[in-house]
This record gives structure tokens, sequence and C-alpha cells, in this order.
């Protein structure tokens, strides 16, 4: 059982990708931590958290070049290696991954590995910049397998040029590479990228926060289907994107809890009687079932014969009565 993770932002200076939804241009103002500030930074966390992971994250690690990298396993690897540290986990992208790479990280204890996946539709890779293709995913993640790490995949909702096809085929594509988990992340419009330009321009259409919201909760259930945990749904939110970075797109800071909210209430439509009826759900789903603001209850109490949504102990599943 894994509590909780040490997280050491690594950005990926000098890269030479061309993503359009990419700050690391702005985010790279911070320096990269050297080896000694990353034993400070786990020594620090230490002194609250039991047996961390220690999970190197923000750019694409495999890829800031191989004397770099395994400077920063080095610095991490003891703690795993005398078990104050769990394990190491890291995010990188799918065509920095090849077998002397991993060879690396297997000395130094890494468990789990993160691919910025973003789509597995081809065209619109292209139109991110992403300066790889979807066989690169699929490669990768045959490899990582092969090697006995951990898979975590990423992928992005709302990028330039695709449609809803491409989302739920992503998703499904993405399934076939079986990964332990998966992270979604609608795209979120920042300022002084490219694609902030493209927005400027009318040449990209924003993803509205309802429309991701949407679009995610047929994810969830495509992803849950198969077993896979959806680990993170939406960016964290940071002062920096609720302060404003966020120009548009579906940046929303309770955006998981919406789109759970979303899922509950489309399962509902397609299950609510004609006649009166109300939903008994377990306590920890109440607000959930509610939806933000009411608005689950109010589109059913609107739209359908929905009396009311009460909070019943006892109970492991929603429930809907006739009343
Ligand atoms: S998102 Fe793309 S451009 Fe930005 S650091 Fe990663 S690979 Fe480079």
């Amino acid at each position: 059982m894994r509590s909780s993770i040490i997280p050491i932002f690594i950005p990926h200076l000098g890269c030479p990708n061309n993503c359009v939804f990419c700050d690391q241009r702005q985010i790279a103002s911070a320096e990269a931590p050297s080896a000694d500030r990353v034993r400070e930074i786990i020594d620090k966390a230490l002194e609250y958290a039991v047996r961390p992971q220690i999970s190197f994250y923000g750019g694409s690690f495999t890829a800031i070049g191989n004397e770099l990298m395994e400077s920063y396993l080095k610095a991490a690897w003891p703690y795993v290696e005398d078990g104050r540290c769990d394990s190491i986990r890291l995010s990188t992208r799918p065509d920095a991954i090849d077998p002397e790479r991993l060879e690396i990280l297997k000395k130094y204890g890494v468990r789990t590995i993160e691919l910025g996946t973003q789509s597995m539709a081809d065209h619109v890779l292209t139109a991110s910049g992403r300066g790889h293709d979807a066989e690169a995913t699929r490669r990768a993640s045959a490899l990582i397998h092969e090697y006995g790490f951990e898979l975590i995949l990423q992928m992005m909702v709302g990028l330039p040029g695709a449609s809803i096809e491409d989302e739920l085929y992503t998703a499904r594509e993405i399934c076939a590479l079986g990964p332990m988990g998966v992270r979604i992340y609608p795209t979120c419009v920042i300022g002084g990228t490219p694609l902030y330009e493209m927005y400027k321009r009318g040449i990209y259409k924003d993803l509205s926060i309802d429309e991701a919201v949407d679009i995610c909760a047929d994810l969830l259930d495509i992803f849950e289907e198969k077993g896979i945990k959806v680990v993170r749904l939406g960016l964290n939110p940071t002062e920096e994107l609720s302060g404003g970075a966020v120009k548009a797109g579906a940046y929303h800071p309770a955006l998981g809890e919406m789109v759970y909210s979303r899922r509950f209430l489309k399962d509902i439509l397609k299950k609510a009687p004609n006649v009166p009826y109300e939903i008994l759900v377990p306590p920890r789903m109440l607000s959930i079932a509610i939806g933000q603001k009411k608005c689950n209850l109010e589109y059913l109490k609107n739209n359908t014969s929905l009396a009311a949504i009460k909070a019943r102990k006892g109970i492991e599943e929603p429930e809907i009565r006739i009343i």
C-alpha cells in the first residue's frame, strides 16, 4: 500500500518539440533542480510521509539526456534501496522510451512510467505538434510492459482536430494497450502558448467545460468497463491556473467531480421510469448524485418524474424506487 507521493518537478528545458498546448517555456523559467536539491526535497517530505513514492513529473523525464536523468535517479535510489521510499515513478513521451533508457530506469528502482499519449489519432497528434505518432505509444507501451514496469497512459480531450469519435477511438486504443491506469486531461488554452494564438485567430475552437464533462463521462465508462482505473480527471488546480493563466478551454478545479456527476445523470436517464420515483444513494455519493448547484436534481425533476434524491445508509449502489 503506497501512502503518498513526493512530487519533484523536472522541467523539460530546451525541449525540441512544439506541442501547441505546452506552457513549458513559461514554467521552465523555474530551473531544473540539482541532484542535491532532489535529496533535500525527499528528506523534507520524509519528515511527514511514510514510505512515499518519489515522482519525477513535469517534463519528459527520459528525454532530458541520460546523464542528467541518471543523476536524479542516483539521488533518489538510495531512499528506495533502504526502504524509506517505496519506489520511483516518472512521466515522459512515448518516443523517449527505448531499451537503453529502460535498462537505466530498471537499475534505479523505477516502478511506474506514465506516457503522454494525448491522442491515438495521428491527425490529432500532427495538428497538436506532438512530434510522434500513435505507433510510438504502442511501441513504448509494449516495451514498458516487457521490462515489467507499471504503465499509466495520459490522454487529452479537445485537442486541435479531435472529434468525439477520435476521443472514443483513443480511449479504446488505450484500453487495448493494457495500462494499469489512465489520466484524462481536457485541453486548457494557456496564455502564451501556440494554442492560444490559434484560438485568438479562430483556427482552434476550444472545448467548453460542459462539453468536456460530457465526453469525459463517456470515457470514464469505457475505461472502467475494461477495469482500467481513471487516476485523474482534469488538471490539478493551481493558483496560477485558477488565477488567470487559462484563457479558454475546459479548466475547472472540480472537473473530476462534475464528470462523475454527469456519468450518474446519464446512467439515471437510461433507467428513469415514467412514473414518480426517487433515487436512494449511499451517503458518500449524495453530492455527486445531486450535482454541482443541484444541476442533476433540477434536470431530472424537469425532464423525468423524479421526486427526490436521498441518502440512504446501508446501500452500496444507487437505487431507483417507484413512489
Ligand atoms: S509538452 Fe511537448 S513541447 Fe512541452 S515539454 Fe513536453 S514534449 Fe516538450
